[in-house]
């Protein structure tokens, strides 16, 4: 363990849309922030391919590429980017007290203000040839990748609001939609449900799992199981979007901050305040509802500015 602390204004967990943009607001308010960006460096759109709906982006571009120029702007002014995985946090509960956070099991840092994008981790399936062709078919985002599939036939897995909600947006690009559904009903609201009954072009497969997503580089269909009757059979699929759930990256903060019963971070009203004077919530950690890297940043912005209103309102 190392002995010495850095005292620092703003600390930001987490280097998604959310954290790079806090951190462009941050920096040019003056308040030198340093950004752990986690194991995965850019967060969730590293691995997607495209962006098509990110504003500003007229053809379009690689969601890597998009995840080095936010960093790269971040950087500009004054960011300071690190690799590394916060591991564990003391945060004060008085209105200017300061909140410390060790990093990597290691180094101490202690901060006035935290603004936490954790984000949150799509759910796979977890089957082998699921995950070689992540990004060859298979992808969690039919916002982010459904343009791809344009007249095209494809798969979602899952029986829950963001299935149905996915199904019916991928309705309207693709040629036909096929909802696997593990039990024998779907859990999503009785709304979303009959909007899925009344799309022509989604058929539902209740009892249905993937037994195997096939093709080599690319997806060229899904094996599927019946698993009543183990029958299987064969769909010719050029997408598969899995959409079972997310899980927010939130464990870091359990008992802590507020959250709601599945782990979101809970921020009050309009502001990106939790419940801890000083800590702020951006992006995916705080939003089950929009998900997006435009609305992502957007919080982003909004957690900077409060986070500097926070420490003007301290001197
Ligand atoms: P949910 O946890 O609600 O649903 C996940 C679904 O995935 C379940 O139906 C579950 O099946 C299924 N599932 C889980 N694991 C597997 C697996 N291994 N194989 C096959 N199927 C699996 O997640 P959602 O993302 O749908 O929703 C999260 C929250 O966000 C909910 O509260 C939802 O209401 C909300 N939401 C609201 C929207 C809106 O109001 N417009 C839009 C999207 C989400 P099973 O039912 O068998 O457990």
């Amino acid at each position: 363990m190392s002995d010495t602390i850095e005292k620092i204004k703003c600390l930001i967990i987490g280097s998604g849309p959310a954290g790079y943009t806090a951190a462009i607001y941050a920096a040019r308010a003056d308040m030198k922030p340093i950004i752990y960006t986690g194991m995965q460096m850019g967060g969730q759109l590293t691995t997607t391919t495209e962006v098509d709906n990110f504003p500003g982006y007229p053809n379009g571009t690689d969601g890597t590429a998009m995840m080095e120029d936010l960093k790269n702007q971040a950087e500009r002014f004054g960011t300071q980017v690190r690799f590394g995985m916060i591991t564990k946090v003391e945060l004060n509960k008085e209105v200017g007290g300061i909140h410390k956070v060790i990093v990597d099991q290691t180094k101490h840092i202690e901060a006035q203000t935290i603004i936490i994008s954790t984000g949150a981790t799509a759910k796979y399936l977890g089957i082998e040839s699921e995950q070689r062709l992540i990004g060859g078919g298979v992808s969690a985002c039919a916002t982010c990748d459904g343009f791809f599939y344009k007249g095209q036939e494809v798969v979602v897995v899952g029986a829950g609001d963001t299935a149905a909600e996915e199904a019916t947006y991928l309705a309207n690009i693709c040629s036909k939609v096929t909802i696997l559904v593990r039990r024998d009903v779907m859990r999503a609201s009785k709304a979303m449900q009959h909007r899925v009954n009344k799309t022509k072009n989604i058929e539902v497969l209740y009892n249905t799992e993937i037994d195997e997503v096939l093709g080599k580089n690319v997806v060229e269909g899904v094996r599927i199981i019946n698993n009543q009757t183990k029958e299987t059979s064969i769909i010719n699929v050029t997408g598969v979007f899995i959409a079972i759930g997310h899980t927010p990256n939130t464990d870091l903060f359990k008992g802590v901050l507020e959250m709601d019963d599945t782990g979101y971070l809970i921020t009050k009203g309009k502001t990106t305040k939790t419940n801890l004077p000083g800590v702020f919530a951006c992006g995916d950690v705080q939003d089950k509802d929009y998900r997006q890297a435009v609305t992502a940043a957007g919080t982003g912005c909004m957690a900077a500015l409060d986070a500097e209103r926070y420490l003007g309102s301290l001197e």
